[in-house]
């Protein structure tokens, strides 16, 4: 017998509907390519997202098309996840950090028809231009003047395009399993791979994100995806804050933390996302500008692991939560977040405020396990260490143009995380299985090495490495960049692990180097650092 309930599918049209509806005046601020900003509101987005899915329908794109966009964060962005989304066709956002071989290499597998680019990107797009098989229209989002114009004459303007819409348009129903969306991985090792989203797990990712022991966005909420929107979708935000009619802040180019603290205090943000070296730059400017970020209440900070110096700045200086989460591309993205349980509320401050360290615990839609080198499942005590396994609702069952079968592992993925796990979930990052360091026969977590230098005062940034060592196999070095105007000594540097880790665990040297190298989505480039100092202890 079924239930007698009425269904309908989960589709992404009915996120951006909804937010027309009963938020339809609802601002959103846009900072366009050049600087300015502009207002424009919920139901002025859904009907621009209408005309779009219309006039792509009538220039002859088919059910199912792929169309790239290489942009900012800002209002046609917006309007394009949803309008080439609920028209049934594929939004494919392309991070412009990538190399232009992997932009290449992607943009040619996604088969895309369609290119929607900011003006800044028109050199580079220009340069790659007779590599592209499949592109057979380029959209800029500003209009087609001066150099963005003469690079790639072809290229017509966005507004022009979503003219030749019809204002009548009606969003199509379609199965809530038909791909909506594409986001290949950055590809530090090999060819990006894709991982393409549905509209039912796009969704259902929604629903998980807003529950209020999530990310937990309402209404009342003003929010500031820093995160970009070609990084996992801005980790879902256009679409968690349409559902429940958020108001948005879309920062444009101007990520640096002036910028974004002038954006914060201008238009009373309430909650802002990003990876950890973004609010670096803001927590400096912020200082710099005597800001007290008084309407800010929650960073949601991720990708990266986010330092414990870092949450207690913003706790204690700005009276601001940090809710630290984990994910990644493949969990579209969010898989843990950390949020306490009633049963904290009786833990001591400062035990309250460790457990708020580690990466959380995962959201309804989501499993997590850790298993050894077998595959075994391991006990979830909180202490042992094995890969990180998941699986669930918004996860990836097989990579674009790849099998489930070369892609999980008994029904589940692995994250190539090294982890524990308490009995209540909460997760703990110790590395990407790749990074940890095997000294003798243990390990060392380079990311809670990272977490204590990074909070030393002569230094503005760190990175730990294993590096080949004759007696112990591997040992930890520190790669660090020193404040502005500082040169600490090695004993000093080193002087912070004091009491922090075991001994073995301290490194064995320090390098200073003037910056960190990083990947396309802010991560550390380990392996590059690993190339260099690789002979720095054998000599
Ligand atoms: P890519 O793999 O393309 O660089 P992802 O954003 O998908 O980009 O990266 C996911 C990985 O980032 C995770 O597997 C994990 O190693 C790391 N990561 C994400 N969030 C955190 C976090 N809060 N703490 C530690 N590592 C994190």
């Amino acid at each position: 017998m079924l239930g007698q309930m009425m269904t309908a599918p989960l589709l992404i049209s009915g996120l951006i509907t909804h937010a027309a509806r009963y938020h339809g005046s609802t601002e959103i601020v846009s900072v366009d390519t050049g600087g300015g900003s502009e207002v424009t509101t919920w139901g002025q987005v859904e009907a621009n997202a209408r005309r779009l899915a219309s006039a792509l329908a009538r220039r002859g794109l088919g059910a199912q098309a792929r169309c790239g966009t290489i942009a900012w964060n800002n209002r046609r962005h917006l309007e394009i996840y949803f309008g080439v989304s609920g028209g049934g066709f594929v939004c494919h956002t392309i991070n412009p950090r990538l190399f232009p071989e992997q932009l290449i290499y992607i943009i040619n597998h996604a088969e895309d028809e369609v290119l929607f680019i900011d003006s800044t990107f028109a050199p580079l797009l220009a340069g790659l231009r007779d590599a592209l098989k499949t592109v057979r229209l380029i959209v800029l989002l500003d209009p087609v003047v001066g150099e963005a114009a003469e690079a790639l004459p072809e290229m017509i303007a966005y507004d022009d395009l979503i003219a030749e819409g019809d204002a009548g348009f009606a969003w199509p129903s379609f199965d809530e399993a038909t791909a909506s969306s594409l986001c290949y991985t950055s590809g530090t090792t090999g060819h990006p791979k894709g991982v393409l989203y549905s509209h039912r797990s796009t969704v259902l990712h929604s629903l998980a994100c807003n529950l209020k022991d999530s990310l937990g966005f309402s209404a009342m909420d003003v929010v500031l995806p820093v995160v970009p929107m070609f990084h996992v979708n801005a980790w879902g935000t256009p679409y968690a804050c349409a559902m429940v009619g958020a108001r948005m802040v879309l920062p444009g180019p101007g990520l640096d933390g002036a910028s974004l603290v002038g954006l914060v205090d201008r238009y009373r943000v309430s909650v802002a996302l990003g990876v950890p070296t973004i609010w670096l730059g803001l927590l400096g400017a912020a200082e710099a500008a005597n800001s007290t970020l008084s309407s800010l209440k929650r960073t949601i900070v991720g990708g990266s692991a986010c330092p414990p110096s870092m949450i207690a700045t913003f706790r204690d200086r700005y009276d601001v939560e940090t809710l630290h989460a984990w994910g990644m591309t493949e969990m579209s993205p969010i898989g843990t977040v950390n949020q306490p349980l009633a049963k904290h509320l009786d833990l001591e401050r400062d035990a309250l405020h460790r457990l708020r360290e580690n990466q959380g615990r995962p959201p309804w839609g989501v499993e997590l396990r850790i298993v050894d080198d077998d595959g075994a499942p391991l006990p979830q005590d909180g202490r042992t260490q094995g890969q990180l396994l998941v699986r669930g609702h918004f996860i990836l069952d097989a990579y674009f143009h790849m099998s489930e079968a070369d892609t999980l592992q008994d029904g589940w993925f692995n994250t190539g995380d090294i982890a524990t796990l308490d009995p209540d979930g909460y997760l703990t990052i110790l590395d990407r299985a790749k990074d940890i360091i095997k000294s003798g026969g243990e390990w060392i977590s380079s990311v809670e090495l990272e977490n204590i230098a990074i909070a030393h005062p002569g230094l503005a940034d760190a990175a730990v490495i294993g590096v080949p060592h004759r007696k112990w196999g591997e040992r930890p070095v520190l790669v660090a960049v020193a404040a502005d105007g500082k040169q600490p000594a090695t004993a000093a540097v080193l002087s912070i692990f004091d009491g922090r880790i075991a001994s073995w665990q301290v490194p064995d040297a320090v390098v200073f180097v003037e910056e960190l190298p990083r990947n396309a989505t802010g991560k550390v480039l380990k392996r590059d650092l690993r190339a260099t100092f690789s002979n720095i202890l054998t000599g």
